[in-house]
């Protein structure tokens, strides 16, 4: 097993600046038991397994995006399976966010598209956000729209990410909770703790003690089902803290602001970006490059709000809850994940979403991708389809076969500008080329790679290989790049080969 948590140093201007233009990428893609019982006679048709099936118990840990969309997509697909659903939080319908969770996040043509693969889903999803195409960055007092209303484009979807769980929830309720097959257990406040992957048993917060016949891992970059995983000879992961922090707030939008598009503004010292909500309020993610917060945070109340208000005229002073919202939050972290593969057979785990692959909410991919995730999970289910037999054994090879590299190639991508004078040559590569592919359509000139990942639906193993001149440069100053020892360089054949079982790491 390999896991580390390196830490990058510091940059210069050109990095610094390269980091903010990459924000703007970003920000701009912001467009019981086992089960051993036999249960009751069922009428045909009925979505609940017969008197001659076992059920199958199902523990998927973490009722994120990943999670939620993962047990309506087994439960549908296996009638015999029960799903036991873990989540450390509240039931995100009625629970207070506060902190960073107030977060808002892009869906793009991805996660539309990987929504639309249910019926009616991507209707009831998109009723709780906006949709916009309008992106502003705000230089010098001036608005720079960066994303242009192309004809055809698709608008990216604004919404909270609790409110993304709240309708995920309804949704998997209303098909099987109690008043649908009553197959799902869903337990909020509740969290998985040890997994002993050989007995297939794990233990929650709660005391509580449950064996499995297939455990999920939808719990986000903090997996405790992928720090069990590690454990697993062939298995190898790597978590990597970003530079910077930020804090969220929700307020209201200034009037000065466009209160449907997305705003993104820089100072020295730290960054705003602007996500509007459904309910007219606006959701400002504060973040800095360093490790220390920018000192007059600590200052006044009025004071912080003078200072913003001075450093972003376009924005005002915030309100004064803005500023209590942020004093009460510690500082979180973006983490990176990659690992060589999203599954055990032997013990019937597998990960999903950010679990398996985390950027850290850097790329505007996280939630896109965890939901693709799920999509080809219902089609290996659909495929494969042979009720009674444990979903991993079923599908994890192929999962992790597929998924992996686009995981991984996510990864690759987030390492981008390479670092140094270079960098600068980056960004001007990718403004020209997107002057290119908006004014001279026909020309064979591959689009910036921000565009490809928000606005089309290309693998990103396809991004990584149209452009791997610059990834080569970027990769060589990526965590772990250089690798001095003889685990790294393991690790490093096999983050880019998906292990197949059985092979040894290490
Ligand atoms: C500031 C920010 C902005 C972002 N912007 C975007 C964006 O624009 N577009 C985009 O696509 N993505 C974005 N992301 C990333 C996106 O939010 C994540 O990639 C996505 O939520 C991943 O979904 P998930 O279900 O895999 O994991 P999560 O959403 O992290 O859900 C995991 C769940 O598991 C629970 N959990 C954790 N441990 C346990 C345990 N042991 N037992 C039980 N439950 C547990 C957690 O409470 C959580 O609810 C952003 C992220 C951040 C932080």
């Amino acid at each position: 097993m390999l896991a580390r948590k390196p830490t990058r140093a510091p940059g210069a201007w050109t990095h610094h600046a390269a980091k903010f233009l990459a924000l703007v990428g970003l920000l701009s893609s912001v467009f019981g038991s086992l089960g051993h019982a036999f249960t009751s006679f069922r009428p045909p048709g009925s979505r609940c397994p017969s008197v001659f099936q076992r059920a199958s118990k199902v523990v998927i840990s973490g009722a994120g995006p990943a999670g939620l969309l993962a047990a309506r997509c087994i439960l549908d697909r296996r009638p015999e399976a029960e799903v036991e659903m873990l989540e450390k939080r509240g039931d995100p319908r009625t629970e207070q966010i506060t902190g960073f969770r107030a977060y808002s996040l892009g869906l793009n043509i991805r996660g539309r598209t990987a929504l639309q693969h249910w019926e009616g889903l991507w209707d009831l999803v998109s009723s709780k956000g906006i949709l916009s195409d309008k992106f502003l960055l705000h230089l010098g007092g001036q608005q720079l729209q960066l994303r242009a209303n192309r004809p055809g484009s698709v608008p990216t979807l604004l919404i909270a990410r609790n409110d993304l769980c709240s309708a995920l929830l309804h949704d998997l309720e209303t098909r099987h909770g109690a008043s649908g097959s009553g197959r799902l257990s869903m337990k909020f406040g509740e969290t998985l703790q040890d997994i002993d992957l050989e007995h297939r048993t794990c233990k929650t917060s709660l005391g509580r003690q449950m064996s499995y016949d297939d455990l999920i891992g939808a719990d986000g970059v903090n997996s405790v089902v992928r720090t069990a995983l590690s454990s697993v000879s062939d298995f190898c992961c790597e978590s990597v803290d970003l530079p910077g922090q930020f804090k969220v707030w929700v307020g209201p939008c200034p009037e000065s602001l466009d209160p449907m598009a997305v705003h993104a503004m820089s100072s020295q010292d730290y960054t705003l970006f602007s996500i509007p909500r459904v309910d007219g309020r606006l959701c400002t993610i504060l973040s800095w490059t360093g490790e220390k917060a920018p000192a007059f945070l600590e200052n006044s109340q009025e004071a912080v709000r003078q200072q913003i208000g001075q450093d972003f005229p376009s924005f005002g002073p915030p309100a004064l809850s803005a500023i209590e919202q942020l004093q009460a939050q510690r500082p979180s972290k973006a983490t990176t994940i990659r690992a060589n593969r999203y599954h055990d057979r032997a013990g019937r785990a597998m990960l999903l979403g950010d679990a398996a692959h985390s950027t850290g909410g850097t790329l505007g991919q996280g939630a896109n991708s965890a939901l693709a995730d799920v999509v080809f999970l219902d089609q290996l289910l659909e495929k494969h389809g042979e009720p009674g037999i444990s979903v991993v054994e079923d599908i994890g090879e192929e999962f992790s076969a597929a998924r992996q590299p686009e995981g991984l190639a996510l990864w690759k991508l987030l390492q981008l500008p390479p670092k140094g004078p270079l960098s600068a040559l980056y960004v001007i590569s990718q403004g020209l080329a997107g002057l290119v592919s908006r004014f001279l359509d026909g020309l064979p000139l591959a689009p910036p790679v921000q565009n490809l990942l928000s606005e089309t639906t290309t693998p990103y193993a396809e991004i990584v290989s149209a452009n791997k001149f610059w990834l080569d440069l970027a990769l060589k100053d990526a965590p772990g790049a250089l690798p001095s020892t003889a685990a790294e360089i393991v690790g490093q054949v096999l983050f880019d080969q998906v292990a197949p079982e059985g092979t040894e790491a290490h």
